[in-house]
């Protein structure tokens, strides 16, 4: 189901901008007013739904940590499991790490090795917050494969198009972005 253009509004214009966070020059996009206006929440979630169910997924893997928020809530929507795809050194049982640049350094994100279930070749979707670089999201989806699932599309609420980001990801899975900004 397509969003509508209204629908589309609702949500971008639930999005706060904040100048200057968490450093200098960027523009951070604030989704707690997002979750905190109930109209515009239920019109994302309400779209996740019915463009997801017929995929016939398995699971949602979420990203460390607003991707838990929209994850969660899509998998209980969909009667499905969700799993969460943490920074390093925060799950507690057996993990595989997937290491990923930052403009300065390096970071790392984790998933529990069976995390997708013992059958081989779950349809997983990733979903986050939002794409800028789309390191984390990259590195995310290689945890997807490497954990034995299939990462058939990710999504995003926000995708930042002026990065490569959405572009370099689209190599590896189908990418789904509702709101853009160029
Ligand atoms: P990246 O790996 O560069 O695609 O960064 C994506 C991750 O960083 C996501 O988990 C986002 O929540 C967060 N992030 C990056 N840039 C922004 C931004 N301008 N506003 C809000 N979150 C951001």
């Amino acid at each position: 189901m397509k969003l509508s253009n209204t629908e589309r509004k609702i949500i971008e214009n639930s999005i706060r901008d904040i100048e200057n966070f968490p450093k200098p020059g960027i523009v951070f996009k604030d989704i707690t007013t997002l979750l905190n206006d109930k109209k515009a929440f239920g019109v994302l979630m309400n779209h996740l739904y019915h463009r997801y169910k017929k995929y016939d997924l398995e699971y949602i893997a979420g990203i460390d940590a607003r991707g838990f928020i929209f994850g969660a809530a899509l998998a209980q929507m969909l009667g499905i499991g969700f799993v969460p795809i943490r920074k390093k050194g925060k799950l507690p049982y057996t993990t595989i790490g997937e290491k990923y640049a930052l403009e300065y350094g390096v970071d790392e994100i984790e998933v529990h090795i069976d995390a997708f279930g013992e059958q081989k070749g779950a349809r997983v979707l990733l979903i986050d917050d939002l794409i800028a670089t789309g390191g984390t999201a990259n590195a995310a989806a290689t945890l997807i494969e490497q954990a034995g699932a299939q990462c058939v599309e990710s999504c995003f609420v926000i995708g930042l198009t002026f990065l490569d980001g959405i572009k370099k990801l689209q190599e590896k899975t189908d990418v789904y972005t509702i709101i853009e900004v160029d």
